[in-house]
Parts: structure tokens; sequence; C-alpha cells
């Protein structure tokens, strides 16, 4: 037996090591992805205008206009932003200074690239530091530890092992971008992704007839960039744009649930786990698609403008990454209708309920009644059928949460409330 246990203790230490290894190659190769992606879409940028817009009509040209001016603004901003702006940390990075980072943390109303500059203003207080329905929000005053890191750990926040720090309501990391992608970039990370699709469809529809005519040798040909060159733009402009479309529509489905990629493997996980149980299981921070897009995009009652998607501006996130709105456990059994992330649940939870001769909105019956309702978790009695949160102890699945809890009495982890 002790033998197995060593054999099994090497195993591991070497799947470690291979883990460090990569996430170690991950970091170091990122600034060459950062460099190969600034190339291709400078070299993209001036092939398309060399080859294509100088042949256009002067209708065609006017018509394309809008795109001619919106794409190129905004692939090159928001990729700028999406590598400059830091996904936001809990703590101070324990060694060396944030400073450089921080001032893209901290809205500076008169950067360029501020949205307050160009007369975008907030509408509404933001939604931060409050609202978590069941009484904790900004009282609160213990925090999960994060056990690789020793630094507080908030909610939706989870540890990168490439930027061995951890990150506030972490996405993943993305090499492209050399970062993490989390709170305060991701809606740059999401937004450049829109427009670089959006920029290689146009390329791909308009410069079609190019394309073909880089294969017939006898075409007129009057721009600097040589044949090949186009044929490989075009060539990567189908399947980047194809790849990247299909990334950037995960991801808004992803958001419209109100999850990130990390929290979508949890809940799909844990509405497994739920459903065992027969259990219904919510997302606690699902508050219904339109409104989990707007407070993505930080617009909408509470945000800015909608407008401001069409340019390339550093704007604040709408929660402060310690505390964020939750939806509230329905006090009522699932009907048909309701908007569940797995509907057939709620199908058998309703012949469940009518097999007991119960049928719908009858939770007098039941003897469910409103106030019986645990904030927390609606856990029915003998198999009935409820709701289940995601936080609820026992149902999370926080592995990288081992490390306990800690105090905030530290100054340097106060809530900012006010943002
Ligand atoms: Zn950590
Ligand atoms: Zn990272």
């Amino acid at each position: 037996m002790p033998l197995i246990q060593n054999l099994s203790g090497v195993v591991i230490r070497c799947f470690k090591s291979v883990e460090h290894c990569a996430d170690w190659m991950t970091g170091a190769a990122g600034p060459v992805f950062v460099f190969m992606c600034w190339s291709l879409i400078l070299s993209g940028g001036f092939i398309y205008f060399d080859v294509v817009v100088r042949t256009l009509s002067p209708f065609s040209l006017f018509l394309l206009l809008p795109l001619l001016i919106f794409v190129p603004l905004n692939l090159y901003g928001q990729y700028y932003l999406v590598t400059h702006v830091p996904p936001g940390y809990p703590a101070p990075k324990p060694s060396g200074e944030d400073k450089n980072k921080s001032k893209w943390l901290i809205q500076n109303p008169k950067s360029i690239w501020s949205g307050e500059r160009w007369g975008f203003k907030k509408r509404g207080r933001s939604l931060t530091g409050m609202s978590n329905s069941y009484g904790g929000g900004s009282s609160e005053r213990r925090v999960r530890r994060c056990r690789k890191c020793d630094g507080p750990k908030p909610e939706r926040t989870h540890h990168c092992s490439v930027c061995k720090r951890c990150v506030l309501q972490m996405d993943h990391h993305c090499p492209w971008i050399n970062a993490c992608v989390g709170l305060h970039n991701q809606r740059h990370f999401v937004l450049f992704m829109a427009w670089l699709s959006t920029g290689c469809t146009t390329v791909c529809i308009t410069g079609y007839h190019h394309f073909l005519a880089t294969f017939d040798y006898h075409a007129e040909w009057t721009a600097i960039t040589p044949k090949l060159g186009f044929t490989l733009i075009f060539v990567l402009c189908l399947a980047i744009g194809f790849a990247v479309s299909i990334l950037m529509l995960w991801h808004l489905y992803m958001v419209s649930y109100g999850e990130t990629s990390i929290e979508s493997h949890d809940n799909a996980y844990l509405a497994g786990k739920a459903k065992k149980e027969g259990l219904i299981y919510l997302n606690p921070y699902d508050l219904g698609k339109r409104r989990n897009l707007q407070l993505f995009f930080n617009i909408g009652p509470n945000g800015y403008s909608p407008y401001t998607l069409l340019f390339p501006l550093a704007l604040p996130p709408a929660s402060n990454g310690w505390s964020f709105s939750r939806r509230p456990i329905p006090s009522h059994p699932p009907t048909k209708s309701a908007n569940l992330h797995a509907p057939e649940l709620a199908d058998g939870l309703i012949a469940r309920a009518n097999g007991l001769g119960l049928g719908l909105g009858l939770e007098g019956e039941l003897g469910v009644h409103e106030g019986e309702v645990s904030p927390i978790g609606g856990h029915a009695e003998d198999g009935m059928g409820g709701y289940v949160m995601g936080d609820e102890e026992g149902l999370t699945d926080d592995e990288e949460g081992g490390g306990g809890w800690m105090d905030l009495g530290d100054p340097q982890y106060r809530m900012d409330d006010d943002r």
C-alpha cells in the first residue's frame, strides 16, 4: 500500500510540474502572441485598404464608409484596451507596485479613453456594494481566502496560475492578449471579438472579386500588396472570422445567462448535481438575459448609453468585483414557461406535482408558503422539487476555495462601495 501511495504521489507531482510548465509557457509566449495579433490586424487593415478600398466606386465607398471608419477605430482601440486594462485584482500584488496598471482601474475623466470626456455620462448610481439579495453585501466583513496566493477571494474571483494571482470575476487566461479576461477588461474582450468578426466579414464579402483575381494571371493588379499577400489575408479573414464569430457568440450566450466561462462549467456540474437530488439549480447571478447583457456592457437604465458600444472607451464595470446583484429564489414551483436553464427539470417537477394531485400554482396545497421558502435554497422535502442556488454550502464546487476565510479588517482590502 505505501508503494501505491508513493507512486500516486510521484504521478501527481509529475502532472503538477507539466501543468506548471504549460502555465510558464503560456506566460512566456504571451508577448509573441500579442505581437502576432498586432501584426495581423495592422497588415490586414493596410492590405484591405490598399487592394479593395482604392478600387471602390464613389457610391460603394459612401455605402461602406461607416464600416471603414468604425471597424478600424474599434478593432485597434479595443485591442489596445483589452491588452492594457488589467482584469482587476482583489488585492495588490505581494511584490512590486501596480501603479501603472491601477491607472486603468481608477477612471481618469481627462483620459482620451474615458467615456466622460466624450460626453457619455453614467445614468444612475452603480449597482455595486448592494443588492446581495440575502443580506450579505457590503456589511459582510468576511471573505474567502485563496490558498494559493493567501489573499482575499471575493465571490466570482478565481486564481490564475499563469498570472499567479487572483482575478476578479475571472473568465479565462487568454494568451492572445497575454492577460486574464476578468471584470474590467471582458467588455473590451467581447467587443474586440465582435469588431474583428465584423471586419473579417466585410473583407470576405467586399474582397471576394479581388480574391478571385489573385488566381487570374491576366487580371489587372494596381495595389502595392502582391497578389499572394491578399490571397493569404483573405483566407485568414475567412478562417479567423469564422472561428472568432463562434467564440464571440458563445461568450455572448454565456453573458446572457449571467455566467463566466469558468462559471459555465461549474453551473453545468452543479445543475447535474441538483438534478440528481430532484432540485432545480439556479445561477445566483442570472437576472434575465436583458439585464445580464446590460450589466455586462454597463449600459441601460443604471449604466451608460448603448452608443458607447460603438467606440473604444474604457468604462468602469457595473460591479466593484466584491459583490454582485443576485436573483431572488422564486417562491412558487416553476411553470413550463419559466425561463430556466433546464426546462426539462421544470417538466419533471410539474409531473411530480401533478402526480400528487397538485396543480400548478397551488403552493398552499403543497404546504409551501412564501415565508417558508429559505432565502438561500428552496429545498423542498421528500424530493418534491424546489430550487437551489449556486453558492450554498455543499453544492458549491469551489475546489480552489480551500483556503478558509479571512477577516476584512485590513484597510487595503476595503470594499470600494462608492464606485
Ligand atoms: Zn489567489
Ligand atoms: Zn491569467
